[in-house]
């Protein structure tokens, strides 16, 4: 099954007002139109994030016989017919409706994984409040929508810090193409591919998280229960618009089977457990399977601005020094939206780093690569305003002020679930330690590089690198 990668973010001209809101927060101007007239997207500028879709508050009324019918949007936007939110003009496709179908068949093997921040706002849908913390209940869902392997991103989290810090540590000994981008939010990596090639050499080679766990679960776990690759529906849970767009890359394959078949939104997650009639605040907690649902703090924090960084450097450090880091809460990296830079000491390595938040703030230190005058080794981009917590795919918020509290509430939850587990390091994860030994071998290895690397290519058209 190939995911869909057709234009993924739309515009409804029947119910756009023009009103531009989405403009002021589209990172890459992609949103074209005249005021108070109905807008399109530059596909080709659009890095997909979602926050358009976020924004926007102009939806159809009720039985207006002069628009198209709810039934008939429902059904060209991807979403089921149970859906009683209201339908806004700007919409992301949607797939649950063919994951609904998929999991109805019996002769599919059927593995989900579910992104860090998943389980401090999928809650939020059903009226609890803001960052309510709900890992066990989500995981009893998924498996009475009918998923045989229930599995976490934040493996994936762990597994891409023990590959992308042994990447940085050998490119720093080495002085070679630094700084060192991370790779891990498809936003900021199409957006390096559209509008600033030069930098490709600069990303990691990681595979993001969640393909790094679509890869595994049609290897390692595929193996491990006996299942053949071909007869698995690989399906993630993101909170992020963008991931449909990179599930459906062309690189993305293992052994010519997709990594991840399809993705859905936290707002479809949501949208399926109402359609199935699920008591979800009621549900008693279950735990994920093992052994990709096994995760550290550190994989955790992935859903925060600088949660990368952070991970990176609490495992980092003990690999470079073979001491245990002093202090596990690296505040000075943790905060909003915008740049955030500092300088790590590491044994003898004054490791310089920067947190980007936003993709709008990312310009300046493009053109500092260029140049060849940017100071930093290791620098994390997030395209959405607080990092993933703030993802397109998020429960949605029409108020500014509401948006802020929704985002810090987030935020604290994935901190307060990183400090409440027993592993906090990702190269301390009891899961992580027996991949490496039973299957992967070393980070950077052969099969790491055959499973979890990849390369980026540049999409600029000319006239357009900047
Ligand atoms: S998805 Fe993001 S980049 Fe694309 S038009 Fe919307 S705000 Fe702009
Ligand atoms: S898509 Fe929504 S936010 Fe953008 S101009 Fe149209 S109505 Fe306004």
């Amino acid at each position: 099954m190939t995911p869909n990668i057709d234009p993924i973010i739309h515009i409804d001209e029947e119910l756009c007002t023009g009103c531009r809101r989405c403009a002021e927060v589209c990172p890459v101007d992609a949103i074209i139109g005249e005021a108070s007239t109905p807008q399109s997207i530059d596909a080709h500028r659009c890095v997909v994030c979602g926050q358009c879709v976020q924004t926007c508050a102009a939806y159809a009324a009720e039985n207006d016989p002069s628009l198209t019918s709810r039934a008939e949007k429902l059904r060209q936007r991807g979403q089921l017919s149970s859906v009683r939110e209201p339908l806004f003009a700007a919409y992301s496709t949607g797939h649950a409706i063919e994951l609904k179908e998929a999991l109805a068949d019996p002769k599919r093997y059927k593995v989900v994984q579910c992104a860090p921040v998943i389980r401090v706002s999928l809650a939020e849908e059903f009226g609890l409040p803001f960052g309510t913390l709900t890992p066990g209940k989500m995981a009893a869902a998924l498996r009475l929508l009918n998923f045989d392997r229930v599995y976490d991103t934040n493996f994936g989290a762990d597994v891409t810090i023990m590959e992308e810090g042994s990447e940085l540590i050998s490119r720093v000994m080495s002085g070679e193409r630094l700084p060192m981008f991370t790779s891990c939010c498809p936003a900021w990596v199409k957006h390096a591919e559209t509008a600033a090639p030069h930098v490709l050499d600069h990303l990691s080679s990681c595979k993001s998280p969640m393909q790094m766990v679509g890869s595994l679960v049609k290897t390692y776990s595929a193996e491990l229960d006996g299942i053949a690759p071909a007869d698995i529906l690989s399906v993630a849970v993101m909170p992020c618009t963008c991931k449909k767009f990179e599930a459906g890359r062309e690189e993305m394959n293992v052994d010519g089977l997709r990594e991840v078949d399809m993705v859905i939104t936290t707002r479809e997650l949501a949208q399926l457990i109402k359609d199935k009639g699920i008591d979800f605040i009621n549900l008693p907690d279950e735990t994920f399977d093992s052994p990709l649902g096994k995760y550290s703090g550190a994989g955790t924090i992935f859903g925060a601005t600088g949660g990368v960084m952070e991970a990176a450097i609490r495992t980092g450090y003990e690999l470079v020094t073979h001491e245990p880091i002093p202090n596990l809460q690296l505040d000075f990296i943790r905060g909003d939206e915008g740049i955030r830079t500092a300088t790590v000491q590491i044994g003898d390595l004054e490791l310089k780093v920067a947190m980007v938040a936003g993709l709008k703030y990312v310009s300046t230190i493009l053109e500092q690569v260029a140049k060849g005058t940017c100071p930093y080794h290791f620098i994390e981009v997030m395209a959405c305003p607080e990092g993933c917590v703030s993802g397109g795919g998020q429960p949605k918020l029409l108020l500014e002020t509401q948006r802020k509290s929704a985002y810090q509430a987030r935020k604290s939850s994935i901190y307060r679930h990183d400090s409440n587990q027993k592993v906090r390091k990702s190269h301390e994860n009891p899961a992580i330690i027996k991949l490496y030994k039973d299957f992967l071998g070393e980070p950077l290895g052969h099969a790491s590089h055959h499973l979890l690397h990849t390369k980026f290519f540049s999409r600029s058209v000319k006239g357009e690198m900047k």
